[in-house]
This record gives structure tokens, sequence and C-alpha cells, in this order.
């Protein structure tokens, strides 16, 4: 059991089942299902079992019409349903109860199952899954110049193109926007909408205009990724976060005033609100500071202090801190001394940091969404890009020549003080597995992307999402084109244009001051 439970987790996109669940789960759904059975032991398992992985994320948005499961035959109390459903080897792949012969290669088996949910919506099963034929040509030019509530996409494409099904499938869980698909051998309908190239999509707006989309690359992840961005549309939520407050409103029926902001840019009011918090809030929550949790924070405003690239006054007191905390002999800190020092002290002296919270990029459309993580995580990306960009900047300090200075110093803060503990210990399970195989600063600002990322696709659909700012795999296509690649139907990071993309962004220069009284 041992062996399966590192073959899947559960925090892999994948339903992993048993005797126990299998026919209640799979037999009451309203999605078909790709099952997996395998073998724990199974060296071909173990090897195939990242393509799943990949597979199952890939398609994660697709759970509505069909969901992705495994079964390890291997495992004692599963003996017997594997043996009723006859598996002999390992391992086998059962569309709902189908067999079929994947030849693994996940851009088929991924076809395989567009394939089989279009075959069976015709019998109107299963019941999640949209319609996935063409839609007639009358129907579409029906909608030219007429107003409606939500978006049309039309996706053009050749008669043996997957990208509009799968597109159709990406965007199931999001509303405000309905795709259709239309094959390009309807010469009437590519000469009314202007349509040369394939495959194209065309968009009909709420307000009665239509143009065709403008995208930089024609791949279904840009494709998707685009509509999922259009203004309005947004992932269908929960009952209960459907009550959620509109965007100004704090949730206490008081407006607060709502500040237009830029996506491609960093703001500094976001970052010293979050430095505001952090020293004034979440660590004043602790009376004393001593041993680990002691040096744990002075390593924090020693990488702070030397890295950010912040206004003169905010860099000096946090240096001014830095001097103090070095300077005093003491095992144990109490943490009021540390307050009295960021409060009084140093605005005596000209030197300070804004008391009130400020959120701009980090705005949400409710008081208790984004805000403070999100002001974190931006901190770190800064510094992790700013250790990337002035190799010098860490000298003297003790960390100099550690392309780890910034990771580690996080880690031991998240671990420590930051208030989430799921958080902290995601966060540290993350960083056991690979924070190691960081050799260079650049290698430190990837490794930061991607475990975002995989925090991002976790949280993607759960509760923390604001409505507003849907998480997503980062940057989207419209911030880094280039970015974004596609390899045998899988979609594929440039993490070298990323890493350009990232030093860029978080770079000093892109810090707007707009907002920072
Ligand atoms: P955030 O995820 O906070 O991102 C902030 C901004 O960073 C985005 O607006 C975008 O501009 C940029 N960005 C997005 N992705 C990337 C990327 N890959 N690389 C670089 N920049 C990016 N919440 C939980 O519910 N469960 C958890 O386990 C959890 N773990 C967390 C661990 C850490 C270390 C931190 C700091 C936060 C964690 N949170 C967790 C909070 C959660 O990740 C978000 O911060 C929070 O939900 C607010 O989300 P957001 O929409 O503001 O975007």
């Amino acid at each position: 059991q041992a062996q399966s439970a590192r073959l899947y987790t559960e925090e892999d996109p994948v339903v992993i089942l048993s005797s126990d669940s299998l026919k209640q789960t799979v037999f009451n759904s309203s999605s078909a299902w790709l099952l997996q059975f395998y073998s724990s032991w199974c060296g071909h398992c173990i090897q195939y079992s990242p393509t799943w992985k990949a597979l199952a994320g890939d398609v994660k948005d697709w759970a509505q019409a069909i969901r992705i499961g495994v079964l390890d035959c291997a495992h004692e109390k599963n003996f017997d349903i594997c043996k009723e459903f006859g598996i002999h080897f390992y391992p086998t792949f059962r569309v709902c109860f189908d067999s079929f012969r994947a030849d693994r290669e996940l851009q088929t088996v991924r076809q395989l199952m567009v394939n089989f949910l279009q075959n069976h919506t015709k019998q109107d099963w299963p019941v999640g899954c949209p319609p996935l034929d063409p839609a007639r040509s009358e129907d579409i030019l029906s909608l030219m110049g007429k107003k409606t509530e939500f978006y049309t996409a039309v996706i053009v494409e050749d008669k043996d193109s997957y990208i509009g099904r799968e597109v159709i499938l990406d965007l199931l869980p999001y509303e405000g926007l309905a795709v259709k698909r239309t094959l390009s051998s309807d010469k009437l309908l590519m000469e009314e909408l202007g349509i040369t190239s394939v495959p194209s999509v065309y968009l009909f707006h709420p307000n009665g205009t239509h143009t065709i989309m403008n995208v930089q690359k024609r791949l279904r992840f840009f494709f998707s990724s685009f509509l999922k961005l259009l203004p309005g549309v947004h992932r269908k939520q929960s009952t209960s976060s459907l009550q959620r407050p509109q965007p100004g409103n704090n949730g206490q029926g008081t407006q607060v005033e709502w500040k237009v902001f830029e996506k491609s840019k960093v703001y500094m009011a976001d970052l010293e609100s979050g430095l505001h918090y952090l020293l004034r809030v979440e660590l004043a929550t602790h009376k004393t500071l001593e041993g680990e949790e002691l040096k744990t924070f002075k390593d924090f405003v020693t990488v702070v202090a030397k890295l950010f690239p912040g206004r003169q006054s905010v860099v000096k007191l946090l240096e001014t801190l830095l001097e103090w905390l070095v300077s005093l002999p003491l095992e144990k800190i109490p943490y009021d001394a540390i307050l009295d020092l960021v409060n009084n002290k140093m605005r005596i002296s000209g030197l300070y940091l804004g008391e009130q919270v400020q959120w701009v990029g980090c705005q949400g459309s409710s008081v208790a969404l984004r805000g403070y993580p999100c002001s974190l995580w931006t901190l770190f990306h800064v510094l992790t890009v700013q250790a990337a960009n002035r190799p010098d900047a860490l000298a003297n300090t003790g960390f100099e020549d550690d392309p780890l200075a910034v990771l580690q110093t996080m880690r031991r803060y998240i671990g420590t003080f930051f208030g989430c503990q799921e958080c902290g210990k995601h966060f540290e399970e993350m960083a056991q597995e690979s924070v190691n195989q960081v050799k260079t600063v650049d290698e430190a600002v990837l490794w930061l992307w991607r475990k975002h990322n995989q925090v991002n696709a976790r949280l993607a659909g759960s509760m923390s999402e604001d409505p507003m700012f849907p998480k997503t795999q980062w940057p989207t296509p419209d911030l880094c084109p280039t970015c974004h690649e596609e390899q045998e139907g899988l979609h594929v990071w440039n993490e070298q244009m990323v890493l350009a993309f990232l030093k860029q962004h978080y770079g000093a220069s892109n810090i707007s001051l707009k907002y920072s009284s």
C-alpha cells in the first residue's frame, strides 16, 4: 500500500478509487469515467504514472463530462473487484466499462476521450457533456447583430481537428460564454464570417458585435486561455460563493473604492501593504522571538533589507531594523520592542512604512479574498528576481553565493509565521521534494514560479479563488505569448522565455508607484 500511495496521492488530479467506492462512484455519476486499473508493483505503471497525472491535469476542467480515476489492483482489498472486471494485465484502461486499447500517448488518449464523449452524447449520455458535433451554419449566422447575455465563441476548424471539441470541454466549468464548433468545409459560412485560415475563433459579443479573435498562436491553450479571460466570463461558483459580495463591497456593506490597475504591472502599494501586515499584524501575534524563530525573523529582515527595491524611507527602515537586530546580544526579543521601533522611533527619524493596507494588483472582490497572501507571493517573486539581477546585494550577510538564500528564507518564514498553517505544510512538502535541486539564482526564480503554478492548479475552483481573478497557469498567453508552446498536442512552457518574462515583470523598473501615497 505504501507503494501505491506513492504512485497516486490525493494531491494528484485523479480520483483514487477502491472496491468500496468504484461502482458507487462510477455508476451513479453524471459524467463518464476513464479508469486506469494498475498495479503498484508494475514497472510500466510506475513509468506511466507521470503521463497519467499530466493527462488528468490537462483535462481537469472536463470533469463535468468525463473524469479520470485510478484503482490499484495490487491492493488486497481490491483483488475481488479487479477479478470481477477481468483485469489481467496492467495497466488496463477503460472508458466507463468499455475497454479500449490506448496506445498510451497522452494526446491519443485525450482524443479517444473526445471520441467516446461525442459518440455517447448522441444517446444523451453522459448528461454532463455538452454537444460536441458541429453547429449548423444557420444557427451561427442567426447570431449576427443579436444582443445576448453572454458571448458565443465559434471555433472554425478542419474535419480532423480536435481543437474545437477540446476547447468546448475546457470551458465547461465557465459561465458567461457558449462555445460551438463548425467545419471549414462549410464554404458559405467561411465566406460570411470572412475566415481564410483555420483553426480560427469567431467571437459574438453580448452587445451584438462580432469579430475574428486575434490570438498569437492557433493552439488550444491560447484559445481556451483567451476565452477564460474575457470580461464577464468566470468559473461557475458553488452556491455559497455566489453569495459573495460584489467588487468594491467589503462584505460589511461598506463600499471600498475599486482601483483600476494593469495586470502587467507590480504595485508598490501591494508590497508595502504586505510588509505592513507582516510586521505589524502577523508577527505581532508572537509575544517574544527566540531561538529558531528569532533566527528566521533576522534572516527574513536581512533578505528584505538587502533586496527589496522599495522607496528610500522603507528600505532605510528595514536596514535600521536589521542593524538593530544584529547589534542586539539578546537571545530573546519581546516583539513589542520591534513594533515600537517600527512604529515610533523610526517615524521620528523620518523612516516610515504606511500603517494602512491598500491593495491594488492584489485587491479582491471582497475583503476575504486575495490581499495579504497575494502580496506575499508577489514580494517573494520580486526578491528572487532581485537576487538574480543583483548578485552582490547579499555580500557580507552570510548569504553571499547562496542561490537558495531567498527560497530557504521564504520557506522558513512561511513554515514559522505565515497564518495559514495548511499553506505552510503544503509549501514545506514542495520544498522538501525539490528545492535542493536549485543550483543557481535563475533556477530559484523558476522554482518559485513553478511551485506557485502548482498551488494555482490545486486551488482552481476552490473557495479561496476570487471569481474575478480565476487561478490560472501564469503568465497567461496575453501577458507572455512566447512563454507558451505545444509539443505533441500538450501545452509546454518555454522556460527560457518564462525566465526572461519573470525578470522583467518582477524587476524593479516594473513596480508602479500608482496609489502609493
Ligand atoms: P496569488 O496566487 O496570490 O498570486 C498573486 C499574483 O501573482 C497573481 O495575481 C499573479 O499576478 C501572480 N502569479 C500567479 N501565479 C504566478 C506564478 N506561477 N509565478 C509568478 N507569479 C504568479 N491558499 C490555499 O487555499 N491553500 C494553500 O495551500 C495555499 N498555499 C499557499 C502557499 C504560499 C507560500 C502562499 C504565499 C499562499 C498560499 N495560499 C494558499 C494562498 C493562495 O496561494 C493565494 O495567495 C490566495 O488564494 C490569493 O490568490 P490570488 O488570486 O490573489 O493570486
